[in-house]
C-alpha cells in the first residue's frame, strides 16, 4: 500500500513494543521509516526488519535524553529527507513512590520523557514549518490524565508532553502542522511484562474491556492522525485505554 509514498516518518524509540508497531505500520503503507534505538545493535536490527520486507527506511542510534546523541541524530538526520511525520514514542519508568525517590529516578524520567521530546522536535520542525505540512504524534500515557502511585516522576512527564503538544499546536497550526497526543492505557509491552501478577490484576480489573491493549492499537490511532482525514484535529490527546479513565 502507498498511502505514506514520498513521506519519511521518524519514530524514537522503534525498536520494540508500541515504537516498533508504529514503524511497521508506517513502512507497510509505503513510508520512509527512520526508526530510532538507544544502541547500534538494535538499530542495525531495525533496519534489518525493515529491508527485510521490502519497505524503505533505516534504524539510526540516537539517546533522547543526551543533548550530544541528540546533535549527532541531526547531522546524521541531514542526509536523508526530512521527516514530515515525528512519533516521538521513546520513554521510560523509574517507578518509586514520592517519599522514597531518588533524585536520579526523577531526573532520568523528566530528561527522557519530557525533555527528550523538546529536543527532538526542535531537529524536526523547522524543515516542517518550511514545507508548510507537518504530523507531530507525542505518545503520552493515561497515568499523565489520571496520575499513579509510585509513578509521580512519570505522570508528571506525561502530563507535561500534553501541556507541549496544545501549546505547539497554537504555534505552528497556521503552517499546516498538526500537533497530537495519544495516551495508551497499558498496553502489552516489556514496559508492562514488568508487572508482578497482582499488580496486573489489580490493573485488569480497572478495564472495562478487561484486557492490556496490543501495540498494534496504538498504531491504528497514530497512523490516523498522520492523515489528511484527520487534518483539523490538533492539540488533542486522544485516549487510547480501554475505558480505563474516561476523564
Ligand atoms: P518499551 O517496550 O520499554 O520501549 C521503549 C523504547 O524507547 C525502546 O525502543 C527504547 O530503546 C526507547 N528508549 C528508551 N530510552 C530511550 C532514550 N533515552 N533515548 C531514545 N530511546 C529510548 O516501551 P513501550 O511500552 O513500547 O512504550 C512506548 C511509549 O509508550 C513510552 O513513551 C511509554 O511511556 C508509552 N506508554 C506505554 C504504555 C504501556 O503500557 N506499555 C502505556 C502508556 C504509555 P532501546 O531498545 O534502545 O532501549
Amino acid at each position: 500500500m502507498n498511502k505514506y509514498k514520498d513521506k519519511v516518518v521518524l519514530v524514537t524509540g522503534a525498536s520494540r513494543g508500541i515504537g516498533k508497531a508504529i514503524a511497521n505500520k508506517f513502512a507497510r503503507q509505503g513510508a520512509f521509516v527512520i526508526g530510532t534505538a538507544t544502541t547500534q545493535a538494535s538499530a542495525d536490527i531495525i533496519s534489518k526488519n525493515i529491508t527485510a520486507d521490502n519497505f524503505t527506511g533505516i534504524g539510526l542510534v540516537l539517546n533522547i535524553a543526551d543533548k550530544l546523541s541528540v546533535d549527532e541524530f541531526g547531522n546524521k538526520l541531514k542526509e536523508l529527507d526530512a521527516p514530515n511525520i515525528l512519533v516521538n514514542n521513546a520513554g521510560i519508568t523509574r517507578d518509586n513512590l514520592l517519599m522514597r525517590m531518588k533524585d536520579h529516578e526523577w531526573e532520568e524520567v523528566v530528561n527522557t520523557n519530557l525533555s527528550g521530546m523538546f529536543r527532538v522536535t526542535k531537529l524536526c520542525i523547522r524543515s516542517m514549518m518550511k514545507q508548510r505540512y507537518g504530523r507531530i504524534i507525542n505518545i503520552s500515557s493515561v497515568v499523565g490524565l489520571s496520575g499513579n502511585s509510585g509513578q509521580s516522576n512519570y505522570s508528571a512527564s506525561k502530563a507535561g508532553m500534553l501541556g507541549f503538544t496544545r501549546s505547539l499546536a497554537i504555534e505552528v497550526g497556521s503552517r499546516g502542522i498538526t500537533v497530537n497526543a495519544v495516551a495508551p492505557g497499558f498496553i502489552s509491552t516489556e514496559m508492562t511484562d514488568e508487572l508482578n501478577d497482582e499488580i496486573r490484576d489489580s490493573i485488569l480489573n480497572q478495564i472495562p474491556l478487561a484486557r492490556l491493549g496490543h501495540p498494534e492499537e496504538i498504531a491504528n490511532v497514530v497512523d490516523f492522525l498522520s492523515t489528511d482525514e484527520s487534518a483539523y484535529i490538533t492539540g488533542q490527546t486522544i485516549s487510547v485505554n480501554g475505558g480505563m479513565y474516561m476523564g
